[in-house]
């Protein structure tokens, strides 16, 4: 979590490090705060609790000259989120300035060490001790703060980004990252660091990925990476594929109401090139199809939305493979001594490719010597690294806290993933693979129909935006699209939203049914599953029956749905196991607009941040 930038170069340092933390701003919000060498060499700190605005409030009519700096947002976890614990933070002299990002698991018995020795802490956080020990080791070292940095990260344990400034060396930027992630920029006498490649966009598209275990000491003309021990070490050059505009809202009020409009473009992306000559292809590094072949259990691990992926997931890897499949929170997995061996499949789903629960998990499926499969949206990430395979979304940046278009990308990849399997097993022929293809490039039109509804679901939204409650309810497919449609109505408009599947309702959770109650319904289709559409519709009777407002998701022209809804949303009609690409729309929809009419901030939720990389 957390976002961090710093700069070396010829320009205002603190320009271009505060114009880089806003475009990180969506990892953490909880604080913000920049230092920088200023050229009367003393190290100058701004820091505020909050947003970016109030560190801008801070900063004007301050005057902080210097071409070498660096800044944080932060995502706290050690610490609350007030002015004293915002980052960056200094050794007891003012000398050593420090961010970092991530938890120092040992840091209380390294506070107390230092407490020993005298030093006083002059805030809650893990990361203080950083500066703390860094400037005691070179004062007993008297060497350069690169070999500091090197020999108190052999003593750290936990994840983490530092960056690291010494007032009496403005030349240089010193940095480390363990499981944490950063990247360099190079430019033309300027070099960068960013949490992700947005926080320099507009500079250079000129990168490079730092490995695990690595520090490196940023100059104007260039960098040194070694490894913890001063070994030299390579990271991995790219260039960056995405420009600055699509980082920035292009008219929109806010980013997520854009990246909802890009999901034809997105899915469509991500389908591109997956059928080559008649066969399906997984991405860079592809799977030798023998190890697929063997496959005879599939696990999905993920957090949040990318969890409601992988429950459509098991749906259609089980329906077309037929091999097992379970999904599990990558949280969980990882500590219950999950079965797997050698013909485990192991499909890791985050969108931000660090999310730490599920790089454990990865971690773990790999000691024990599972064939591990990530789907991330970010190119170069700690868990496609650490994964033996990857199927890159090709979403492009989501700046939005709440997933929209890496959601309905992750849905089209782990479809790409059954048909991939169906293919290398031959449970499914290759002109049954064909046809089921053409359906799914057949989606991006689908998902731009189904959002030609937005004015109408709006207006409905407006209406039940001061409910106490939503339900949502669904089966098959339709149950993980009603997941997905309450987290997105929890996380944006902080109101209770609980979904079951549809058969459950009966066994408890109907009690919680009263008078114009709202409960979306999310309706199969009537062609592709008459028996479930019967099922569903007997449920839909009993909640009307109970007086609740029925606003039903069904397939156009499904008249027998209409006749129980309050409110009817018709989507167009399409396979079922592709339907959650149509029927998660309204509901996204759905929830920014009730989000929007009570007044919060849908980009930037409360508590939470965008990759969450603290387990
Ligand atoms: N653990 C540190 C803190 O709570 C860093 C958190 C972050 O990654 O923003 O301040």
């Amino acid at each position: 979590m957390c976002g961090i930038v710093g700069y070396v170069g010829s320009r205002s340092a603190l320009d271009v490090v505060v114009e880089g933390l806003r475009r990180l701003e969506y990892r953490g919000y909880d604080s913000a705060g920049v230092a920088v060498i200023s050229e009367d060499g003393t190290l100058q700190t701004a820091k505020k609790a909050g947003r970016i605005e109030n560190l801008d409030r801070e900063l004007a009519g301050v005057t902080i000259t210097g071409q070498t700096g660096m800044g944080h947002t932060r995502w706290a976890t050690h610490g609350a989120p007030n002015d004293r614990n915002a980052h960056p933070h200094t050794d007891s002299f003012g000398r050593i300035a420090v961010v970092h990002n991530g938890i120092i698991e040992n840091y209380a018995e390294l506070q107390s060490e230092l407490e020993h020795r005298g030093v006083e802490f002059r805030s809650d956080t893990d990361s203080e001790t950083v500066a703390h020990l860094v400037a005691a080791e070179l004062a007993a070292s008297g060497g350069v703060l690169a070999d500091a940095v090197r020999a108190v990260c052999r003593r750290l344990q936990g994840a983490f980004t530092l960056v690291l400034l010494d007032r009496d060396h403005p030349e240089s930027i010193v940095a480390a990252r363990r499981s944490s992630p950063l990247v360099l920029g190079i430019g033309e006498g300027e070099t960068f660091l960013g949490s992700d490649v947005a926080a320099f966009i507009e500079f250079t598209k000129n990168a490079v990925e730092l490995g695990q275990d690595q520090v490196v000491e940023i100059r104007s003309d260039g960098y040194t990476l070694t490894d913890f021990y001063g070994a030299p070490a390579q990271g991995k050059h790219f260039t960056i594929d995405w420009d600055l505009q699509a980082a920035e809202k292009g008219g929109y009020d806010f980013f997520m109401l854009k990246e909802t409009q890009e999901q034809p473009s997105a899915v469509a992306d991500t389908l591109r090139s997956h059928f080559v000559n008649g066969q399906i292809t997984l991405d860079e590094q592809r799977l030798d199809p023998g190890v697929l072949r063997e496959v005879d259990k599939v696990f999905v691990v993920a957090c949040g939305s990318a969890y409601h992926a992988g429950l459509i997931a098991k749906h259609a890897i089980e329906h077309w493979t037929r091999i097992p499949v379970e999904v599990e929170y990558a949280s969980e997995f990882r500590y219950r001594d999950p079965v797997l061996d050698r013909q485990t499949l192991v499909v890791a789903i985050s969108q931000s490719g660090e999310t730490a629960d599920t790089l454990e998990a990865v971690r773990h499926a790999k000691d024990q010597r599972a064939t591990v499969l990530a789907i991330c949206n970010t190119n170069g990430a700690q868990i496609p690294r650490e994964s033996d395979a990857v199927l890159y979304t090709h979403a492009g940046p989501e700046i939005g806290v709440a997933a929209t278009k890496t959601f309905t990308s992750q849905v089209a990849a782990v479809l790409i993933v059954g048909l991939a399997l169906a293919q290398a097993r031959g449970t499914k022929y290759g002109d049954e693979i064909r046809a089921e293809f053409a359906n799914l490039q057949a989606m991006p039109a689908h998902i731009a129909k189904t959002l030609e509804l937005a004015d109408s679901v709006r207006t409905l939204a407006r209406e039940i935006a001061d409910s106490k409650a939503i339900l949502f309810v669904g089966r098959h497919v339709g149950y993980p699209v009603a997941l997905e449609g309450a987290l997105k109505l929890k996380e944006l408009a902080y109101m209770h939203a609980e979904a079951f599947a549809a058969g459950e309702l009966k066994h408890g959770p109907i009690a919680l049914i009263e008078q114009d109650l709202p409960v979306v319904v999310v309706m199969p289709s009537p062609v592709g599953r008459p028996v479930l559409h019967q099922k569903m519709l007997s449920n839909i009777a009993e909640i009307s029956a109970r007086g609740a407002r029925t606003i039903v998701i069904a397939t156009e022209g499904d008249e027998l749905a209409a006749k129980y809804a309050t409110n009817l949303i018709e989507v167009p009609a399409v396979p079922t196991l592709l339907s959650p690409l149509v029927t998660t729309i309204p509901l996204q929809v759905l929830a920014a607009e009730i989000a929007q009419a009570r007044g919060f901030d849908i980009d930037k939720p409360r508590n939470l941040a965008k990759s969450v990389t603290v387990e």
